[in-house]
C-alpha cells in the first residue's frame, strides 16, 4: 500500500480492486485514482473512476485535492474509451437513497450510446 491508499477497508470491494487482489485491468491510473470497467455495464462504455483513498462518498469530507484529481481523470478516461467527441455522461451516487451500492467514492463514466435529455 502506498501513502495515497489511506484507510483501505478490508471489506471494501473497490479497496481490494485497487490493491490488485483481482488483477483488474485498469483503464487509467495515476497517484490518486484508478479507473476500471463496471462489472455490470449500463452502456457500451461504462467505466468507474475511484480514488485510491477509501472515502465513502461526498459526505465523507473528501480532500478537495483528491476531488480535483478525480474530476481531472474524467476527460482522460473519456478519451481513452473513445467517447470524448461523441459525448458521455457522468453519474456519482451519494448514499443508499441515491442508489449507491458500493460505499467507496466513485464516478461512473457512461458513453457509446445516445442518452435521453432528461436526468432521471
Ligand atoms: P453505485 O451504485 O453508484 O454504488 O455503483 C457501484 C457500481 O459498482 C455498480 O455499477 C456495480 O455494477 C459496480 N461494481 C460492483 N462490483 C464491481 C466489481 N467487482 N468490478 C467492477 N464493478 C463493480
Ligand atoms: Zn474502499
Amino acid at each position: 500500500m502506498t501513502g495515497k491508499e489511506l484507510n483501505a477497508q478490508d471489506d471494501c470491494i473497490f479497496c481490494k480492486i485497487i490493491a490488485g487482489d483481482f488483477n483488474t485491468d485498469f483503464v487509467y491510473q495515476d497517484d490518486y485514482v484508478v479507473a476500471f470497467d463496471d462489472i455490470s455495464p449500463q452502456a457500451p462504455v461504462h467505466t468507474l473512476i475511484v480514488p485510491r483513498q477509501h472515502v465513502i462518498n461526498l459526505e465523507d469530507n473528501p480532500d478537495p485535492e483528491l476531488l480535483k484529481h478525480l474530476f481531472s481523470a474524467v476527460s482522460k478516461v473519456a478519451q481513452i474509451k473513445g467517447v470524448n467527441e461523441s459525448g458521455y455522461r457522468i453519474i456519482q451516487n451519494n448514499g443508499r437513497g441515491a442508489g449507491q451500492t458500493v460505499f467507496h467514492l466513485h464516478v461512473h463514466v457512461l458513453g457509446g450510446k445516445r442518452f435521453s435529455e432528461g436526468m432521471a
